[in-house]
């Protein structure tokens, strides 16, 4: 295959960070970035090869998702302004009870990936059921996907006890091993909802099998005294006793934590996927990113499911965080727009692993990228794209997107993915869960 040849009118490659690059081209050969060299010279070099222009744009590495739950895209605004455990009990796992399977995950996954690639987002860090169909679905989008296998202590739909969750999650991470775009990751739900003997199977086999764990932890303030009250100690002393923390750990929201909690997060080498939207609109707190960074902590960026943002929008989310970074802490220098880049980007690959393969635009790392045209005239005049990027561009302005080198955004238009095959499916979603609800 010919390689492509990008000409944008700015390259962000996020490594070094702060770096922009004018005058220069992109080429992609297969899945990778094969050159970043000067435009004239790629016009020689290269002749022969397929060239795009994109006189108005910045080329970034794409956003990656460090926590979503993708399928509940079809739950989006079915219960809004509740507290966390109310939600979550009397409205999403009642709804999941009755309409979550094969068919739902397939159809919510597609909706999801089909939002997220147009707002530039080319990995996400999943965490669901029915990990078949959110494979399926990811390898029809052709979207970078780690799906985090859900494992609880209660019956779903999809399994009837921790035992029987832990099997689907190991027979998952057989079936799809070798995948290019897939990988399975094992994903406890949280302290509450898994037992202590679970989590140290968790562990066990996290080491044997080199799995990443991916858990939601301290998400709210009662989370924290439920389990002072439960097991006498908070569930961050919890999972450390339980040998859970560790640098193949992603923990989600961590909104509740101390200055020797964060020590400990640090000295263990634990990733924070930082999810402000949903914390925000759950009321459950802001995270203390800017403490956690200066501690040395890596944070990616999140969006939760779609039933608590309810937008899978990194940049808009991207933007919040660095907003909270510095109003929180009263310093104005907190989380600076290239540090907000790099925390969406190659804070989240260096959280799942894949730091050497993607998250910045390097020779030899895959073509997972994206462009934002930057032409119009709401953001004009341009000093520095990377500011625009998070404090004045829309995801709207996203045009293309590649992973692993192939086009799934072309102008805007899916390549991989049928809109309007979508939104039937998720008008009929719409009526049969809204028909379930009067029931
Ligand atoms: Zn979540």
């Amino acid at each position: 295959m010919l390689p492509t040849v990008l000409f944008p009118r700015w390259i962000i490659p996020v490594a070094p960070r702060g770096d922009v690059l004018t005058g220069h081209a992109l080429v992609i050969e297969g899945a990778t970035i094969r050159e970043i060299m000067p435009a004239e010279q790629a016009r020689i070099a290269y002749a022969q090869a397929s060239q795009i222009s994109l006189p108005d744009h910045a080329v970034m590495p794409g956003f990656v998702n460090l926590h979503a739950h993708s399928a509940m895209s079809l739950l989006r605004g079915l219960a809004d302004d509740l507290a966390l455990m109310d939600w979550l009990n009397h409205h999403i796992w009642p709804a999941e009870k009755v309409h979550v399977s094969d068919e739902f995950v397939y159809d919510g996954t597609s909706l999801a990936m089909a939002e997220m690639i147009r707002g530039g987002t080319t990995t996400v860090n999943d965490m669901y059921f029915h990990h078949e169909a959110v494979a399926r679905a990811a390898i029809h989008a052709g979207m970078r996907t780690v799906i985090g296998a859900s494992i609880l202590e209660f019956p779903t739909s999809y399994a009837s006890n921790a035992d029987d969750y832990i099997g689907k999650a190991l027979a998952a991470r057989d079936r799809f091993l070798g995948e290019p775009l897939v990988q399975v990751a094992l994903a406890p739900h949280a302290p509450y909802t898994v037992a202590d003997s679970t989590f140290e199977k968790v562990v066990t086999l996290a080491e044997k099998l080199a799995a990443l764990v991916h858990c939601h932890i301290h998400e709210t303030a009662s989370e924290v005294s439920d389990s002072l009250t439960t097991h006498g100690m908070r569930p961050l002393a919890r999972l450390h006793r339980l040998g859970v923390l560790g640098p193949n750990l992603i923990a989600a929201h961590v909104v509740h934590a101390n200055d020797e909690e964060i020590a400990l997060l640090a000295a263990q080498g634990v990733h924070i996927a930082h999810n402000p939207a949903s914390n925000l609109k759950l009321a459950s707190g802001i995270a203390r990113i800017a403490d956690m960074r200066k501690a040395g902590i890596n944070v990616g960026i999140g969006t939760d499911g779609a039933a608590s943002n309810n937008a899978l929008d990194m940049m808009a989310d991207t933007r919040l965080a660095a907003l909270l970074a510095k109003g929180t802490s009263g310093d104005p220098t907190a989380l600076p727009a290239a540090e907000a880049l790099e925390a969406a980007t190659l804070g989240g690959a260096r959280a799942l692993g894949l730091a050497d393969r993607m998250g910045t635009l390097e020779v030899g790392k895959q073509a997972d990228m994206v462009a934002v045209d930057l032409g119009d005239i709401d953001i004009q005049p341009i000093f520095d794209p990377i500011s625009h990027l998070i404090y004045a561009a829309q995801r709207q302005q996203v045009s293309d997107v590649w992973i692993a080198g192939r086009a799934v955004l072309r102008g805007r238009q899916l390549t991989t993915l049928n809109e309007g095959q979508l939104k039937s499916k998720a008008h009929w979603w719409q009526a049969r869960i809204a028909g379930g609800a009067r029931s």
